[in-house]
């Protein structure tokens, strides 16, 4: 459950800001605090939405991904975007805050429409599509094309945070050069190592000291770290392609109660590092990637969550 917005904008929201050289913000460095100085509408950079669209679309090989929700443009706002707002999840204080700080478009991983959907617009659907259609709004959200993504994905992006080593595709593998080794449906497991980290428990403080939050630890901490397997998000049910792959250690974000005896039955370890926690990264890079690529303002908003 989300925090009242009031709390959220004191204690719990974060953001960072990601902005082009070019950019008009002169600063912002607290939580919830606006400084900008917008500059006249004309010379204030800006991508138009089609063109956004389109270059994500492009970017994140959208068309080659099966999923369970629509990636790309959710819902359709204003043609001309100057300042997006980014954030993990498309909730109700999220969409808050991009009314408060006047943004053009939101760009989430967690977007709206999920197959197993009500589709009626009624309660927290009707409340959140509300702040995007009378704010004009764009929604932008992207799915596993993001936790995908060989650079700006969220398995890129976690490894990079926990100084985890990705294994590589062999280099004779021509059609697919420098590209990570993975496993499970869609790929979506990546395979590697802890360099510099001996036993399962270094590994679980170093998770621990970088995502500011503490793992669930299912498994022998003295054991050492070998192999290590991980996939964002809520991928527990994917550690049996895990231990198939050689894991001597999987990460994921969320456990359910059987993740306790998959651990136990196979001797692999497992790391619960919080499904927000592990997911905060590649939206935050996808951010960076646009911020560059069109000089518009791109902020990072993080609605704290525990699970
Ligand atoms: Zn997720």
């Amino acid at each position: 459950m989300l925090l009242p917005v009031a709390i959220l904008f004191g204690l719990s929201a974060q953001e960072t800001v990601m902005t082009s050289p070019t950019s008009r913000i002169t600063s912002a460095g607290n939580a919830g605090t606006l400084l900008a100085t917008p500059g006249p509408a004309d010379t204030t950079p800006m991508v138009t939405r089609h063109e956004l669209d389109a270059w994500l679309a492009r970017e994140l090989q959208v068309h080659r991904i099966r999923d369970y929700c629509p990636n790309g443009l959710q819902v359709e706002g204003r043609a001309e975007i100057r300042r997006v707002i980014a954030g993990v999840t498309a909730s109700e204080a999220l969409l808050q805050e991009a009314v408060r700080m006047g943004a053009d478009a939101v760009l989430v991983h967690h977007g709206w429409f999920w197959k197993s959907d009500d589709v009626r617009v009624i309660g927290t659907r009707r409340r959140r599509l509300k702040l995007a259609l009378s704010n004009d709004i764009n929604v932008f959200a992207y799915h596993l094309p993001l936790d995908l993504h060989p650079r700006w994905g969220n398995n890129a992006q976690l490894a990079r945070v926990l100084g985890l080593a990705p294994d590589l595709l062999p280099d004779d593998d021509a059609s697919k050069p420098g590209q990570p080794l993975t496993a499970g449906p869609e790929g979506l497991l990546w395979i590697g190592r802890a360099p510099g980290l001996s036993t399962v428990g270094e590994l679980a403080e170093r998770v621990a000291q970088r995502l500011q939050r503490e793992p669930l630890v299912i498994g022998d901490r003295d054991a050492p770290v070998g192999r290590v397997v991980w996939c964002t998000g809520a991928a527990q049910n994917m550690m049996e392609d895990a231990v198939a792959v050689g894991a001597t250690v999987y990460i994921t974000g969320e456990a359910s109660e059987q993740t306790t005896h998959m651990a136990r039955e196979t001797g692999v370890a497992f790391i619960g590092a919080g499904h927000h926690a592990t997911e905060r990264y590649g939206v935050q890079a996808l951010g960076e990637a646009v911020a560059r690529q069109f000089g518009v303002e791109v902020r990072f908003i993080d609605i704290d969550n525990p699970v």
